[in-house]
């Protein structure tokens, strides 16, 4: 069944079920007459298409009376591409055969920051064999201090391909600027945008015009709409394959780096199609929080974790405190698995 909503500014327009391809490009044709931008939203079941136009109420006149279309409503939200009005249905995004989204929750693991071949490769080995789907690393770091490590840049970025040519892990990694994003993208399997550069609204766009995932980090100080803005930014591009990342916000508590606000879960799957995984890694600092944060993460919803592993922890050259050791991420995975299980999820 092909099902086609139409978004016009903040109009949805449903075109009714089983139509046909050449009646949805004639009422995009008769859009585009209006001088309005169609973006399609192309989903499994149905496949859905924005519009963007100013004046959009006056712009219906004739639109509802095509025989394709079947409804037309307002979309309340100030996003629109990302949210659930535009798009029923969950977004599932596909890296290499991993499905983030879908009844499988994705683990992606392995070091802040690469810095070795040995210490991407060991990494890389353990915690695929532990389960993890996906592997993380950063070749450019995004670093409080300009005298810290800032990573080893493109060099980085061959020891992550090389690790994925020697375990199939997929990699995921962050470009910092609109500069490297072109670089990055050579290597990397899904495109990260740090949560500093959340509301950096060149990047946002620049990595929406790329035919490649993108995993969108929570700024730290972002509220929920300012986070589904940013998704909004890189969708009206034309790149539908976001994943949210939760990673912690500021807050007056200090016990933790950041503080982990598990509550974003259950509203962004309700107020968005996209999916959302949590990295209890930044979100707590500490080494010690990953298991428990892993496991209430799942429990309110999220679609995956991000989870920091180091095979030396005390030698990292980045976020120490808070990298689990292999054999601590073997034993997380472990737990995990019931829990996932009597979620009625995967792992
Ligand atoms: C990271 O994941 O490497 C990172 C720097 O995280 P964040 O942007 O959430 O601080
Ligand atoms: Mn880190």
């Amino acid at each position: 069944m092909v099902t086609a909503v139409i978004l016009l500014g903040d109009m949805i327009i449903i075109i009714r079920p089983d139509t046909s391809q050449e009646e949805i490009d004639y009422v995009i044709s008769k859009l585009k007459d209006k001088k309005l931008r169609p973006v399609p939203l192309v989903g499994v079941e149905r496949t859905v298409i924005a519009v963007i136009g100013d004046d959009c109420a006056t712009s219906m006149d004739g639109i509802s009376a095509l025989s394709a279309v079947e409804r037309v409503m307002p979309v309340s939200k100030p996003y629109k591409l990302v949210s659930r009005e535009a798009k029923e249905e969950g977004t599932v995004v596909t890296v290499d055969g991993v499905k983030i989204g879908g009844k499988e929750v994705v683990v992606i693991a392995g070091p802040c920051a690469v810095e070795s071949e040995e210490q991407v490769l060991e990494t890389a080995k353990a915690v695929k064999k532990a389960g993890a789907k996906i592997l993380r690393g950063g070749a450019f770091k995004p670093r409080t201090a300009p005298y810290s490590f800032q990573g080893l840049g493109e060099e980085g970025l061959k020891i992550l391909a090389k690790a994925r040519e020697e375990t199939g892990l997929p990699i995921v990694t962050e470009a910092m600027d609109v500069r490297s994003v072109e670089l990055v993208a050579k290597y990397a399997d899904i495109i990260q945008v740090g949560s500093r550069n959340m509301q950096n609204f060149s990047l946002l766009k620049e990595v929406g015009c790329l035919n490649k995932p993108v995993l969108l980090k929570r700024g730290a100080s972002a509220t929920l709409t300012e986070f589904l803005m940013a998704a909004e930014y890189i969708m009206l591009e034309g790149n539908h394959q976001i994943i949210l990342c939760e990673r912690g916000i500021c807050s007056f508590s200090d016990h933790t780096r950041n503080t982990l606000d598990l509550s974003i879960i259950p509203l962004v799957k309700t107020l968005t199609h996209l999916p959302i995984i949590v990295d209890p890694s930044h979100a707590t600092g500490k080494y010690e929080l990953i298991t428990p944060m892993s496991k209430a993460a799942l429990a309110a919803g999220a679609d995956g974790l991000m989870v920091e592993v180091h095979c030396d922890p005390e030698k990292a050259l980045s976020d120490a405190g808070q990298s689990l050791k292999p054999k601590d991420f073997v034993q997380l995975m472990k737990e995990l698995k019931p829990l996932v299980k009597g979620l009625g999820r995967e792992v």
